[in-house]
């Protein structure tokens, strides 16, 4: 089971795709989890990424439609894999689709998580989340068990760099200019549902694990 993950920064997109990766036992590959610890160990990657992180614009799509490709050919993707974050763009898009035909396989669905402008700010704005496991966390919807430490992995939480107030406004600029005509994009296809992103995580992820069936059972 191919799966893309689709929705605003804030929307909990990497939230989900954890839960569901438990779930359907399938590796969650997060293209901005990959870029951030290309980030931090200072790979030529990261290096070039960087600039544009701290931005809150895309990186170019050289730089990560390779990344994903490369991603997808590893065996623990043999048997489906969740993508979030990606693709970004239609140029993404069709590239993972030739990527995919290439090894016979395609996307089995698309879930789009909605959630309101406003709701994604208050989120944003408090976020944080784990260096090491990614899990997320706010800080006052949210809290950590110990202060500043992941209750997943015990590693140490902080701020995301480009969760501060002016990147965020470019980020979200960015999703409604270049990632959302990937609803219409996936809905010509008749593989996007939208789930209401607002709720318990549970209950989300439930919402998108029936969705995802569904949309099986009409192919
Ligand atoms: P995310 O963790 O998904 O919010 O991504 C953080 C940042 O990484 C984004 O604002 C982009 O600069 C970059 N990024 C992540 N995924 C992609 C992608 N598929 N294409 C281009 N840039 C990306």
């Amino acid at each position: 089971m191919n799966i893309i993950l689709l929705g605003a920064p804030g929307a909990g997109k990497g939230t989900q795709s954890k839960n569901l990766s438990e779930r359907l036992k399938i590796p969650q590959i997060s293209t901005g989890d990959i870029l951030r610890a290309n980030v931090r160990s200072k790979t030529q990657l990261g290096q070039k990424a960087k600039e544009y992180m701290d931005k809150g614009v895309l990186v170019p799509d050289e730089l990560v439609v390779n990344m994903v490709a490369d991603r997808i050919k590893d065996a623990d993707c043999a048997t489906g894999f969740i993508l979030d974050g990606f693709p970004r763009n239609i140029p993404q898009a069709k590239s993972i689709e030739t990527t995919l035909d290439g090894m016979n396989k395609k996307i089995d669905g698309v879930i789009g998580i909605v959630v309101d402008r406003k709701e994604l700010l208050r989120r944003l704005s408090g976020r944080r989340v784990c260096k090491k496991c990614g899990a997320s966390y706010h800080v006052i919807f949210n809290t950590p068990i110990n202060i500043g430490m992941c209750d997943k992995c015990g590693s140490e939480i902080y701020q995301r760099e480009d969760d501060s107030e002016e990147t965020v406004e470019a980020r979200l600029k960015v999703y409604e200019q270049e990632t959302a005509p990937l609803i219409d994009y996936y809905t010509n296809r008749d593989l996007y549902r939208a789930i209401d992103g607002i709720g318990g995580v549970d209950q989300i992820t439930n919402a998108i694990i029936e969705a995802i069936d569904k949309g099986n059972n009409n192919t």
